[in-house]
């Protein structure tokens, strides 16, 4: 995980790996995410990368309807402190608060990652 590989970069390569990659700044101590090379919070670019434990909550839920039928879009919020976007797989309902785990799956030939069901 190299200092000058773009952050976007960082984060795929982590995600090919079966890894959520997020930054902390090391000057204020936020979780950073998305990627990207300036803290938001105090605008440091002293962040490093660091991995999630791929264990959070589900913030918030919209069901979407397509063509090829519903599915939902969930704000996550991971445990390490950090908001990101994605869906719930393998539910009938996403209920808010519901404790999930990532699972990274393959779409179009790239690694996105999702979340299921945290059983424990
Ligand atoms: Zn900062």
């Amino acid at each position: 995980m190299s200092e000058m590989t773009a952050p976007e970069v960082v984060f795929r390569d982590g995600l090919a790996a079966g890894e959520l990659r997020f930054q902390r700044c090391r000057k204020c101590s936020a979780a950073v995410f998305q990627p990207r090379v300036l803290c938001p919070a105090c605008g440091s670019d002293d962040l490093s990368w660091q991995r999630s434990s791929g264990l959070g909550s589900v913030y918030s839920t919209t069901a979407v309807r397509t063509r090829e039928g519903a599915h939902n879009v969930a704000l996550v919020d991971l445990d390490e402190g950090f908001r990101m976007m994605s869906r719930v797989e393998g539910v009938d309902r996403v209920i808010i608060g519901m404790r999930v785990r990532l699972a990274v799956v393959e779409q179009d030939g790239q690694p996105v990652a999702v979340f299921r069901e945290a059983m424990s």
